[in-house]
């Protein structure tokens, strides 16, 4: 396995708590990820792999590089705005860098 950026390494972590919050509150989870978050999750991470973005990752919802597919993407916006203003209160570290990273204006593409 390579070694990611430690960008997308926090990313990766800030996703799966963002999910953790979510299916904990909406779905019973019951201390562990429900499958769908399972699947939600698993595809975000492999996603965070190949963004070809890598240590300058933006936001993603300031990315304008779309790589989820639609309704993945549907999925993914909702765990957002439900676990994003919590994450401040449970990962305050991860809740503020991901504030921050919002923040930052979204990198183009090299040749585009
Ligand atoms: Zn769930």
């Amino acid at each position: 396995m390579t070694t990611l950026p430690a960008r997308i390494r926090r990313e990766r972590r800030t996703i799966r708590a963002m999910t953790r919050i979510n299916c904990r509150d909406h779905h019973d989870g019951a201390g562990r990820l429900c499958e769908d978050c399972e699947t939600l999750l698993d595809y975000a991470h492999r996603r965070l792999g190949v963004c070809p973005f890598g240590a300058g990752k933006p936001a993603c919802n300031h990315c304008e590089v779309h790589c989820y597919s639609r309704k993945m993407r549907e999925q993914v916006k909702a765990v957002m705005r439900y676990a994003g203003p919590r994450m401040l209160l449970r990962h305050p570290i991860l809740g503020l860098g991901h504030l921050l990273d919002k923040l930052r204006p979204a990198p183009r593409l090299a040749g585009k």
